[in-house]
This record gives structure tokens, C-alpha cells and sequence, in this order.
């Protein structure tokens, strides 16, 4: 074994070794089910890891990953893939051949999913029923920082409407702390959560991970305040922001609780009140 393992040039993502699930404790695992089909992501969002972990996009051979999903047991998997939207062609193809297996998945996805009917369409058709998609901010200056530029806070409420439409809930990620931020991003995201009616909304604070142009960039200015990596999970403050945060303890066990409560993904109805989470400004 190395004791590191890289994407190495002319790589393909292919002959993938079927993982041996049978090695994994079932009841620590929300679902031992999990899939992966595309690797890396084209877009270099300045906080991300993903394009620093995996620098190509690389797509499974459809009928290599149909072959896996149809070997597992019961009805329902999660896609692991962090954007497998980005190359339409493949990821239709993918939806259309497993509609005959009558599955039940989650996954992930860009916005920009809301843009393209019929890739939502065949996601909803092959048995889609929650995506994960990192919405960020509601603040246009922030997202211009992250280098976001496809999300457009001003379209979200109808990418938002457009998706459950298709009978897809979201568990929408937001990042807060990045100096486009003031101190009423709070109010604003929390706003924007309920109205639209997130299914599942999840805060972190912006952390900048190694090997990121947001590292880079806090490590000039001065501004990482500690290495110790387990201050890296997304929770906790490692730079220094405009705003100091922390997220409570109570809403971090509440989300789990939510989490849980989720079976498989099932769409939760925009009548059900949004779980509220709470953030904690502190000085
Ligand atoms: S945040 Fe999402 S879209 Fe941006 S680089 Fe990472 S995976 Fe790609």
C-alpha cells in the first residue's frame, strides 16, 4: 500500500472494483448503498476540495455502474458523486437506463439542473428522490468570491420550485463567513430557507481547506488562526472571517435527528415546517 494515492495523467475511471460491502457494519450506516459513477467536477469553486482531490471530470462507463446498482440489495442507493451533472449526455444516458430498474436513489447536483427540463426529468423518472446542492449564499458579492459565477441568487426560489415540481427534495448546503458576508447574511439565508421551503438546509462555515485558492489567499493574508485539521470539518472556525461563528451544539444534534428522520430520501411536504437551525453569533 502508498500511503497516498493519486489521479495519475491518462487515468480512466473504469474496471472499478465491485466494493466489498459485506465488510461493513449495516446499522452504522445510514445506507451501506453507495455508488459512484462520476469523478471530479470541471468547475473550480475557490473554497473546494474537489478540484484540488480529483483535477480531471471523469465518467464510469454507463453500463459498468448499471451492472453495480443492479447487484444491490434492496431498492434503494445513494449516488456519491459530487457533480455528475455537468456532462449532460452522460448523466441522461445514465438516468434513462436506470429507469427499468425501478430504484430509489439520492445523489447531488449543481443548480444548474433546474435549467435543463429534461435532465430533471429522467432524474425524477429513474427514481430520484432527494438531491444535495450547494446553493452557498444568498449573497450575490459572496458567490462572486467563491467563483460560483452559474449560481444566481436571484433564480434560486424558482430552480428551487422547479425541482420539487419534479417530486425531488433538496438538502440545500450554505456556507457563511466569507468576506463578502455582513451580519445580516443570517436573517437573509434563513428567509430565503423557509419561503422556498428547503427540504433540508445545512450551514457550515467556510473553511479553507489545503491545496484551495481560499487557503492560499487567508494564508497571505495572515488569517488561518489554527492547523490542527480537526478544526476542518466545516463546524468549527479556522480562519479569521469578518464575522466569527460558531454553529450550536442543539442545531447540529437537531440536524441529525432531521437527517435521520429522512428515510431513502423521500420528499418531505412543503407543508412540513423546514427544520430551523441556529446559528450563534459570538464576538
Ligand atoms: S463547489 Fe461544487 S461546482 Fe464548485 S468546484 Fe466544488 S464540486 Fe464543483
Amino acid at each position: 500500500m502508498r500511503s497516498r494515492y493519486d489521479e495519475g495523467p491518462g487515468y480512466r475511471f473504469a474496471n472499478v472494483p465491485e466494493p466489498r460491502r459485506d465488510l461493513l457494519k449495516r446499522e452504522g450506516y445510514i445506507t451501506i448503498n453507495t455508488v459512484q459513477a462520476v469523478r471530479g467536477c470541471p468547475y473550480k469553486c475557490n473554497f473546494c476540495v474537489v478540484p484540488v482531490a480529483w483535477p480531471g471530470y471523469l465518467q464510469r462507463p454507463v453500463q459498468e455502474v448499471i451492472r453495480e446498482i443492479e447487484r444491490l440489495e434492496g431498492d434503494n442507493f445513494l449516488f456519491l458523486d459530487l457533480s455528475p451533472t455537468e456532462n449532460p449526455t452522460y448523466i441522461k444516458q445514465l438516468y434513462r437506463e436506470l429507469i427499468p430498474l425501478k430504484k430509489r436513489w439520492g445523489g447531488l447536483s449543481t443548480i444548474r439542473i433546474a435549467r435543463d427540463r429534461e435532465m430533471l426529468k429522467l432524474a425524477a423518472q429513474s427514481g430520484c428522490g432527494g438531491l444535495l446542492i450547494g446553493f452557498e449564499s444568498v449573497s450575490p458579492a459572496t458567490i462572486k468570491q467563491m467563483r460560483k459565477g452559474f449560481n444566481k441568487p436571484e433564480d434560486y426560489s424558482e430552480a428551487v420550485k422547479i425541482i420539487h415540481d419534479h417530486g425531488i427534495a433538496i438538502n440545500g448546503c450554505f456556507v457563511f463567513g466569507l468576506d463578502g458576508d455582513d451580519k445580516g447574511i443570517f436573517e437573509r439565508t434563513v428567509e430565503f430557507v423557509n419561503k422556498a421551503a428547503i427540504d433540508l438546509p445545512r450551514f457550515s462555515i467556510a473553511t479553507p481547506f489545503p491545496g484551495t485558492p481560499l487557503y492560499r489567499q487567508l494564508q497571505a493574508q495572515g488569517r488561518i488562526l489554527i492547523k490542527d485539521w480537526t478544526y476542518y470539518g466545516g463546524q468549527k472556525a479556522a480562519s479569521r472571517s469578518g464575522l466569527v461563528l460558531k454553529t450550536s451544539l442543539l442545531a447540529n444534534i437537531g440536524y441529525t435527528k432531521y437527517a435521520r428522520m429522512l428515510p431513502d430520501y423521500i420528499p418531505v411536504p412543503c407543508e412540513v415546517e423546514p427544520w430551523r437551525v441556529q446559528l450563534i453569533e459570538s464576538q
